[in-house]
């Protein structure tokens, strides 16, 4: 049986882990905790994009992995940061993940409306919060992007897509969640 731990990185105003976690945990079948709230890696930053590696993430949270108690150590880790994060080849990602490593990351600062110059809207952040969560960790799961525009696994380019998507998986994608022992809402 799978296990999530999610982990703050620095602040995330706005953001409530357990209704996230309650959330995930009803997405996948799999039971979520909150673990503890993190630093923003300062290794992380690039002082001339101003803004943070989204590898850092990945690495800090197999750091975590390693020091956790025995049984929390095949735990997937999600991280969540209120900081911009960018991979070389794209100008920044709405998130990371790594199968192999069992770890994700999703930035928060695009999902919300304000970044877009609208109202802001709790509600809305956190759906957009939950569809990049959800989306990162079908990727550790071990689903691939979706071709299908309405289905959680397809790649967001942009906040549009990000809104035009899920929040659940497509009919494809379900299926194959199942074959690894996931049932996906
Ligand atoms: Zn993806
Ligand atoms: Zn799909």
């Amino acid at each position: 049986m799978a296990l999530v731990i999610i982990h703050k990185f620095g602040k995330t105003p706005g953001i409530s882990l357990g209704e996230l976690a309650e959330e995930l945990g009803s997405a996948f079948q799999v039971p979520v905790s909150a673990g503890a709230p993190q630093p923003l890696p300062p290794d992380g930053y690039d002082r001339h994009r101003h803004q943070y590696s989204a590898a850092v993430f990945i690495q800090r949270l197999l750091q975590i992995k390693e020091r956790s108690p025995m049984d929390q150590r095949s735990a997937v880790l999600l991280g969540l940061t209120g900081a911009d994060l960018f991979v070389p080849q794209l100008t920044f990602v709405f998130g990371l993940s790594d199968r192999r490593a069992g770890a994700a990351v999703v930035a928060t600062s695009r999902l919300r409306p304000e970044f877009y110059g609208e109202e802001p809207d709790q509600a809305f952040f956190g759906e957009r919060v939950l569809k990049e969560a959800t989306h990162e960790l079908g990727h550790v799961f071990g689903l691939p992007h979706c071709g299908d525009a309405l289905c959680i696994m397809h790649f967001s380019n942009s906040i549009a897509d990000t809104d035009r998507k899920g929040p659940g998986f497509c009919r494809k994608c379900r299926a194959r969640l199942a074959e690894l022992g996931i049932v996906g809402n």
